[in-house]
């Protein structure tokens, strides 16, 4: 199975995709952690990733997209994977269900975690980070919110869109993405 978790930060995505990639066997891929890899590798990817993520911007599509197929395309993602921060934004997306198209595959599931600003905010407080300064919190709050939009009519449209609430426990939370998940079935 093949899913796309969708949520902003402080959604609850890095817990559920762990417990939901140890329930259905996925790999769990993380761009965000993927990068930050990068740049502690002092890598060429990392390097040039550096000057974006530490100005709460976007990593060029470019960058993310080959470093995402490339693991994508490794012997044990194979079996299915759970992305977690990617695609980001709608030209990720289209060329997400490009490169799936192209291998014959597609997407179980895009995932989204409906998460009030007011909760995210008090769970990103508690967390600590260290870019999870305010500034870089808000900055990465309204980057999310101005592209999130395009991002759920899109696949809504392939009708693979699966809207979940992300309030309450980890437990609660983790019922309400294997019940969508099953629709999909
Ligand atoms: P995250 O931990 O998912 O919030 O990601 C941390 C940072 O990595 C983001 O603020 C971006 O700079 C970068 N990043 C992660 N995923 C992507 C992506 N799909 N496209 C572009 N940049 C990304």
């Amino acid at each position: 199975m093949r899913i796309v978790f969708i949520g902003p930060p402080g959604a609850g995505k890095g817990t559920q995709s762990q417990r939901l990639c140890q329930r259905l066997g996925l790999v769990h891929l993380s761009t965000g952690d993927m990068l930050r890899a990068a740049v502690d590798e002092g890598s060429p990817l990392g390097r040039e990733a550096t000057k974006y993520m530490a100005a709460g911007m976007l990593v060029p599509d470019q960058l993310v997209q080959r470093m995402v197929f490339d693991r994508l395309a490794e012997a044990d993602a194979q079996g299915g994977w759970l992305l977690d921060g990617f695609p980001r934004r709608i030209s990720q997306a289209e060329s997400l269900t490009a490169w799936l198209v192209q291998r014959g595959e597609r997407l179980a599931a895009a995932v989204h975690f409906n998460v009030p600003l007011d909760v995210l905010l008090a769970r990103l407080a508690g967390r600590g980070r260290h870019d999870d300064e305010p500034k870089v919190v808000e900055e990465r709050l309204a980057q999310f919110n101005q592209r999130i939009q395009p991002l759920l009519e899109y696949y809504q449209a392939l009708g693979q869109l699966r809207e979940i609430d992300g309030t309450g426990s980890p437990d609660d939370v983790f019922e309400r993405i294997l019940e969508s998940i099953e629709q999909t079935a």
